[in-house]
Order: C-alpha cells, then sequence, then structure tokens
C-alpha cells in the first residue's frame, strides 16, 4: 500500500470548493482533492455544524433523553441492556455507557439495573464538542453524497454505474455505485461480488464517509495493477448511505441529534426502526428491543423497513456476492458471525476465514477483530443474515473515534487506513478460503 500512502503524502493542495454549500461539483474532481478538502478550513455552509456553546435550546428530539452509565460486568448483562432497549455505545471492564430515553430509564429502575451516573444529551453534547474543530461541513449529507457518486459514474462510464437499490421510507434513494468492467447497473454478473455498506445507522456520519471515500478511491486508482485486476475480475458494489432519512433527520436543526434509527413513523407513532436489528436473523430474540420508542426497536417484524428489505432484495438477487462489509462507528473493531448466538459459525473452514480475514484486516486498521457476540448478543443483525442467507463473508466494522460526532479531522485518517482493509479484501474476494 505504499501507492496509497504517497497519494496521501502528495494530497493536493490547490484550492477546491466544490463540496461547499450549493457550488456545482467540480469536473476534475480527484481522490487527492477530496481529501485536501476534508483537511481544508471549513466551508462557508456548515452542513453538519458542531453542536453550539452558544445554543439556548435543546431539540424536542434531545429533550428527555440522557447519556447513561449502567453497571455491566459481562456480556449477558450487555446483552440484558440492549434489551430494555439502551442503545450501548461505550463498554468499560465492569460497566456500558449508551443513550436512553424516558421508558429506558424505567426499565432500568424497574429491573434492578445499577445506573452509575446519568446526564442529559443536552449536557453531554456541550461537554463533548466543545474542542471539536469547526471543519465538520466536510461531511456529505444525502444531496452532496447523490451528487458525488453522479460524478463519480460520469467521469468513469466504462466501469461504474449508478442505481437506485429502493427508497426509503421518506422516499429517497439508496444508491448503489457498481465498479465493474463488465456490467452495468442492475445486469447480472458471473463474476464474483463485494459489497460495501454505510450508515444503517443514522448518526455514524463517518460511515457513509468511508465507503463513499473509498469509491472515489478505487476509481481514481483504476489504471493501478492490483486495482485494474479487481475491476476486471470482480463485481464491486458500494452503498455508502443506507439510512439517508435518518442522516438528514441527525443533522436538520443544525445541531446533532444523537438519531440512530430511520424514519418509520411507529404503531404508537414514536419514530424509528432499528435497521440493524430488522434483518431476519433470530429476528428479535436478543439484544433487541421490542418497545417502538427504543433505541434497539427491532421493528413489528423481520424486514419491516425499506431499507433492510432493499438491502434483501439486493443481496438475493446476487448470488454472486462473496466478502462484504457494513460500516458503523464508534469503537475501532472488526466483527464477525455470529452477533445473534454465543455459537460459533457451524462451517469450521468458515470459522477459519472469518478469523484470517478479520485479522489481516485488523493489522492494517488497527482495529481489534473478533466474534462479534464476544461483546454481546444482538440479534436482527445485517452481517448475521448476509452469511447465513447468502453464505457472504459479512464483516461489521466499527470505525474509530471517541464518539459519534468526532469532527472532519478524522475522516482523512479513518479513510486510509479502511481502504487498506477494504482492498485487502478484495484481493480475497474470488476465493475468500485462499486467505487460509
Ligand atoms: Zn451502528
Amino acid at each position: 500500500m505504499k501507492r496509497l500512502l504517497l497519494s496521501l503524502a502528495l494530497a493536493n493542495l490547490l484550492p477546491y470548493t466544490a463540496f461547499a454549500g450549493e457550488t456545482p461539483v467540480a469536473p476534475n474532481i480527484s481522490f487527492d482533492q477530496l481529501l485536501s478538502h476534508l483537511t481544508a478550513a471549513p466551508a462557508e455552509t456548515a452542513v453538519i455544524p458542531e453542536p453550539s456553546a452558544e445554543r439556548a435550546a435543546y431539540s424536542p428530539e434531545e429533550a428527555g433523553r440522557y447519556w447513561v452509565t449502567v453497571e455491566a460486568a459481562d456480556k449477558r448483562a450487555r446483552t440484558r441492556l440492549l434489551e430494555a432497549g439502551l442503545d450501548i455505545v461505550e463498554i468499560n471492564k465492569d460497566s456500558v455507557s449508551g443513550v436512553a430515553g424516558a421508558y429506558t430509564l424505567g426499565q432500568l429502575s424497574s429491573k434492578a439495573f445499577t445506573v452509575l451516573s446519568k446526564t442529559t444529551l443536552a449536557q453531554r453534547a456541550f461537554s463533548v464538542t466543545k474542542d471539536f474543530p469547526a471543519g465538520d461541513a466536510a461531511y456529505h449529507n444525502f444531496r452532496e453524497t447523490t451528487d458525488l457518486l453522479r460524478e463519480m459514474a460520469a467521469k468513469n462510464p466504462d466501469i461504474a454505474s449508478l442505481f437506485s437499490i429502493g427508497k426509503t421510507v421518506e422516499g429517497r434513494d439508496i444508491w448503489c455505485l457498481r465498479i465493474n468492467s463488465g456490467a452495468k447497473g442492475t445486469a447480472v454478473s458471473a463474476k464474483p461480488g463485494a459489497l460495501y455498506i454505510g450508515n444503517h445507522h443514522a448518526r455514524e456520519h463517518l460511515s457513509n464517509e468511508v465507503p463513499l471515500l473509498l469509491a472515489a478511491w478505487l476509481l481514481e486508482h483504476r489504471n493501478d495493477a492490483d486495482i485494474k485486476t479487481y475491476i476486471n475480475g470482480l463485481d464491486i458494489y458500494i452503498i455508502p448511505m443506507l439510512n439517508p432519512d435518518g442522516a438528514e433527520n441527525d443533522i436538520k436543526t443544525g445541531s446533532y441529534q444523537y438519531y440512530r434509527k430511520n424514519m418509520s413513523v411507529n404503531a404508537d407513532k414514536s419514530r424509528g426502526v432499528d435497521l440493524n436489528r430488522n434483518y431476519d436473523s433470530w429476528w428479535c430474540e436478543a439484544g433487541a428491543s421490542n418497545y417502538p420508542g427504543a433505541d434497539t426497536y427491532c421493528g413489528p417484524k423481520a424486514f419491516s423497513e425499506p431499507e433492510s428489505q432493499a438491502v434483501k432484495k439486493f443481496i438475493e438477487a446476487r448470488r454472486n456476492l462473496k466478502t462484504h462489509i457494513s460500516y458503523h462507528s464508534y469503537a475501532s473493531e472488526i466483527l464477525y458471525p455470529w452477533g445473534g448466538s454465543d455459537a460459533d459459525v457451524p462451517s469450521v473452514k468458515d470459522r477459519q476465514v472469518f478469523e484470517k480475514v478479520g485479522a489481516e484486516m485488523g493489522k492494517l486498521t488497527g482495529y481489534r477483530s473478533y466474534k462479534s457476540s464476544e461483546m454481546y448478543v444482538a440479534t436482527g443483525d445485517s452481517c448475521d443474515w448476509a452469511y447465513a442467507a447468502a453464505g457472504i463473508f459479512a464483516f461489521t466494522f466499527e470505525l474509530e473515534g471517541r464518539g459519534f460526532y468526532p469532527g472532519a479531522a478524522i475522516i482523512t485518517g479513518a479513510v486510509a487506513r479502511n481502504i487498506k482493509a477494504a482492498v485487502y479484501l478484495l484481493s480475497v474476494t474470488d476465493n475468500p478460503y485462499k486467505a487460509i
């Protein structure tokens, strides 16, 4: 990966404004320019502004929601907390921290959990974000993501195509950029396939940036010998923003909402289903909540949501898919099946592939790789489903960072590290078993 490092070191320092506010996309955008933009001074239009210390009032979405730390010594305790509706964000040795609304707070007391501390999300936003660099405009909102994907496809018509895999609850397109030298759009391909998805969870904005910029990097480096081989031999799909409704909702007021779910209106009028609890893999059996207002709400049934349904149809229609990364944030971890069961996957060979490929990607990112259910058991997970239903070697990446809103300065390094891992995955996609 010397080439990547060199490329990053030589990042073009020309002024670049293609993604600032309403400025049209530059005709000759390059990956290096993108990166230099990400590290440049903030644009005049703050697309994802940092929560302001001067803010007088907090949004209704934040009202009544808390950042709590609860005693939890092992994964059984963590799984029970997920079922109580707690959105576990940080795991410590004897406790976890995360987001809870009124219902979950009630559960925590009625079920005799030990709540160690509790602070409103608004207070936490204040304390966490006061040191942020004022550069979050570099993150791509839905319109900018769409524009950039269109630009990539338009500039590389021989190998790239863009199509929608379905519509969200609010009618936005779920865009998929395909890189394949022999097939366009939804045409079938016999080449082994790799799939990268970001943004199951609304506020995990870095999980959109990584696959989006991975696509830009692959196209920029399309003539490198190894990348050329992958583009000719593989069928590569990149869906950076699976949950654009949620992502837009998270930034719509100018203050971050800590919003996780999609935008479904539930039976009790609460909003949102946790898309990564909605897949049909031990659906809602453990580590998920039946309560619609909870952050870990699994939905009224498996695949009840248009976004998860779109992924289901996409994967079922493409039996050539072999490998997959689903990006989340944050923990610096690589997780593989099962997440919904304590058991190992039954095939010893497959388990070895997960361990080996996960470990290799761990070396390239500095992330820790392990079986997902070692952290806690959570059912309805996309990667469990993709492996069980389609035999895809599917990895969940919890990207780096010390919060959901780590600022724009983190993007360049996270993207660079994760390109290495994503390209390694391409190198084994023709036959993942060759890794062992
Ligand atoms: Zn997530």
